[in-house]
């Protein structure tokens, strides 16, 4: 397989893809650049050995072209400063030719967010009457999704993948772009190297204790990571509003907290799974409780298992952080996925603030702590302490894809598999 490190780009043009796919406030500003700095030895690389680059990337979930409140225009000027070089902008991604043509080594140009085009994630967009129209409506895109990829493709003499945050996806310019170039031209880029090593390290080379801290807003969206990582790990931690669940499948009064009423069984299942697998299983005792989802809501503590009506339970209390806290400490291999409360609001924020201190002492003893999934790494950067964990990662889904054992697309692409 190629590397970047072997690779010389001199005179060569790259198209990379990135994970641009940065959070931005109500006027545009990005609040969190984890994912831009993450790409910059990539592309600093290419412009050293005197080449070319065209970076593409998606933002947000955007159901027309153009959708402005995700045009990648918003960030061009900070990946300029960042990148200290001046980025050009090509507003439609299918019409770069000749900006791409024209680039000269050491000139950056990014296109427009490629999901304005639906033929990026090969997704029909509208509404269809019956499941078999959809599914009709998607084959029909098979081939004007492999036209998008060759468009792109034409743009340049070689690939490089370096977002991770899609690797899980087979789309035209994670995945079937790479069909274009020949193996010696397409590889995968400095941070997607970094990030499949730290998967490696929590995988192959597990030094245990092994405590994995499960959070979020819901236990659906994370099952299949969670009974994967039943056979990995020491002590599971589930926090975050899948706490609930789990109080009422057990019996519990919950209030009005967050709760998948169609999950009750999963989470008896879950209980009952760890327990036949020897795997300590850590879930909330008591928590913080709101009145409102609100920042300002009036707040008491609680039990997580009797919440009276018309609270909510917003963040992990008192008994349940230090709980979190005995079992991440002493653990010699730490993964944190999604916050243990409300913590976008500053009140509701102790509980992912106690793991964070917990993982950090632990890694200060000498873990290996990997912290990953987009608000994860935001509470440890609204903390400040993303200097004292091993590794954070820029995936989400497509890390507990990585450490579920799947083949991410966006890999298997590049390495010909
Ligand atoms: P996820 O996208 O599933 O990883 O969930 C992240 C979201 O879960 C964040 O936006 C948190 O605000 C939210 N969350 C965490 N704890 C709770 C809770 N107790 N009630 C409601 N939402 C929560």
């Amino acid at each position: 397989m190629q590397t970047i490190d072997n690779f010389n780009f001199a005179g060569k043009k790259a198209i990379v893809r990135v994970d641009f796919n940065v959070p931005l406030d109500e006027n545009g500003h990005i609040t969190d650049d984890t994912r831009i700095r993450g790409a910059l030895p990539t592309l600093k690389k290419i412009l050293a050995d005197g080449g070319s680059v065209i970076i593409m990337s998606h933002m947000g979930k955007p159901k027309k072209n153009p959708d402005m409140k995700y045009s990648l225009g918003q960030i061009v000027d900070a990946v300029s400063e960042k990148l200290g070089v001046k980025v050009q902008f090509a507003p439609d991604c299918m019409k770069a030719d000749e900006a791409a043509a024209a680039l000269k080594p050491g000139e950056v140009l990014m296109l427009e967010n490629l999901r304005f085009y639906a033929e990026e994630e090969g997704k029909p967009r509208g509404e269809f009457a019956t499941e078999e129209e959809k599914k009709a409506a998607k084959a029909a895109m098979k081939e004007p999704q492999k036209e998008f990829a060759k468009h792109l493709a034409s743009y340049a003499d070689c690939y490089v993948n370096d977002a991770f945050g899609t690797a899980h996806r087979k789309h035209a310019s994670t995945a079937l772009i790479a069909d274009y170039f020949d193996a010696d031209h397409k590889m995968l880029g400095y941070l997607m190297e970094k990030e499949v090593k730290a998967v490696d390290n929590v995988l192959s080379n597990i030094k245990r204790p092994f405590t994995a801290i499960m959070g979020g807003s819901k236990v659906s969206t994370k099952i299949g990571i969670i009974e994967n990582l039943m056979d990995k790990v020491d002590n599971l931690i589930l926090c975050g509003g899948m706490t609930y669940t789990f109080a009422k499948a057990q019996g519990g009064k919950i209030g009005s907290s967050i709760c998948e009423d169609d999950k009750l069984d999963l989470a008896l299942d879950i209980i009952a799974q760890a327990k036949a697998k020897g795997v300590n299983l850590v879930l909330g005792v008591d928590c913080v409780a709101g009145d409102a989802f609100s920042n300002e809501a009036n707040t008491q503590i609680v039990p997580a298992n009797n919440i009276p009506d018309g609270w909510e339970g917003m963040d992990a209390g008192p008994k349940t952080r230090e709980l979190f806290a005995n079992a991440i400490k002493g653990s010699k291999t730490i993964l944190w996925n999604g916050p243990a409360g409300v913590f976008e609001f500053d009140n509701f924020t102790g509980g992912s603030r106690a793991i964070a201190e917990a993982i950090a002492e632990a890694t200060k003893d000498g873990a290996f702590s990997l912290i990953g999934g987009g608000d994860s790494v935001a509470c440890i950067n609204k903390f400040g302490m993303a200097d004292q964990v091993s590794y954070i990662s820029t995936g989400g889904g497509a890390l507990l894809e990585a450490i579920e054992g799947k083949v991410l697309p966006g890999i298997a692409a590049i390495k010909g598999e």
